[in-house]
């Protein structure tokens, strides 16, 4: 029979040379299970002389608490370790710097689109808005340019087969809004409008802001006064000049062409301005009677004034971009810019 301190020995080295909670506990039951060794040994007491009972039965059970105690502490170095393992594999870096997102910004176009509509809000202009999908009648004969007009040779209109058509023009805002409401009227209307056109100074769709005031004095003064303060707070001016050219235009009579001292030269010439020293920057005019009366304004009570600008031709000035094309390609690079 082998000595309790050789059993006790041999568990020992057993114990510690295993990593597994479970296959320790396995291998307990060699030495404490119902087989196990230490108890058939207290089963075999009864063969023993009485005398040597008491003794042999302490020796065992002291035997029994030493490896119950291995046990315990094998078992608790397995648990720390486990545990250790998993902390460092589930470790966070908190003071690793962050991946970052770019911050985003507005496109130019619409930065100029919302200086454009607040800066006439400032002087009670309402913003309105309407359809990109129009009929014939709002985008061309409410506007007086009736079928066959050589007026509408100059828009390049997409049409849609049902004979509507994508605006050509934001002006049919107006006709819905001068239907809908009594003068006096003061409006803008800014919005995306379309042509068949596509070069260095023109792409399908772009943007216009159209100016309406309706009322019972309008007249080329305050037309010429709103537009001249506006170009001036626009661009930041305060010196800017601006004159109007006759022009025509089929719903204003009579109609005018906006132009306004070169932002980039200040009017002594330079590449921009074709070295005029002058910037076209907007058709307008009186309110055309034809118009008034396509939607029931008695325009012998009742005169206005109209405007229209491009958005993207006031971006390119305000900002020095001389391609189009570029507010449209969606480069970052140019599109970051203007964060
Ligand atoms: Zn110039």
């Amino acid at each position: 029979m082998r000595s309790l301190d050789e059993i006790v020995g041999e568990a020992n080295t057993l114990f510690n040379s295993i990593s597994d909670t479970t296959e320790l506990e396995q291998v307990k039951a060699r030495y404490l299970g119902k087989n196990g060794e230490l108890t058939d040994l207290l089963k075999a007491l009864g063969k023993l002389p009485a005398e040597q009972r008491p003794a042999m039965g302490s020796q065992i059970n002291q035997a029994k608490d030493q490896l119950e105690a291995l046990l315990k502490d094998r078992r608790l170095f397995l648990q720390e370790k486990k545990l250790e393992e998993k902390l460092k594999e589930e470790a966070l870096d908190v003071t690793m710097p962050g991946r970052g997102h770019d911050k985003g910004g507005l496109h130019p176009v619409t930065q100029t689109l919302i200086r454009i509509e607040s800066l006439f809000h400032s002087i009670g202009y309402e913003v309105a808005s309407g359809p990109e999908v129009e009929t014939d009648f709002y985008n061309f004969t409410a506007l007086n340019i009736p079928e066959n007009h050589p007026a509408r040779a100059m828009h390049d209109t997409f049409y849609i087969e049902n004979g509507d058509l994508l605006r050509t023009h934001t002006s049919p805002v107006q006709i819905h809004f001068m239907l809908e409401n009594k003068p006096p009227l003061k409006l803008i209307a800014p919005g995306r409008v379309y042509r068949c056109d596509s070069d260095v100074t023109h792409t399908p769709m772009f943007h216009q802001v159209e100016g309406l005031w309706i009322d019972e004095e309008a007249n080329f003064a305050a037309l010429k006064g709103v537009l001249t303060n506006f170009m001036a707070c626009f661009f930041e001016r305060d010196d800017l000049s601006a004159r109007f050219r006759p022009s025509f235009f089929p719903f204003t009579e009579p109609s005018a062409e906006m132009d306004i001292s070169c932002v980039k030269c200040n009017g002594n010439g330079c590449r921009i301005c074709s070295h005029t020293g002058w910037l076209e920057v907007l058709g307008c005019g009186m309110v055309h009677p034809n118009v008034l009366k396509h939607v029931d304004i008695d325009h012998a009570q009742y005169v206005g004034f109209a405007f229209g600008m491009g958005v993207e031709r006031l971006a390119m000035l305000r900002y020095s971009v001389s391609d189009l094309r570029l507010f449209f390609e969606n480069d970052l690079r140019f599109l970051k810019q203007f964060n």
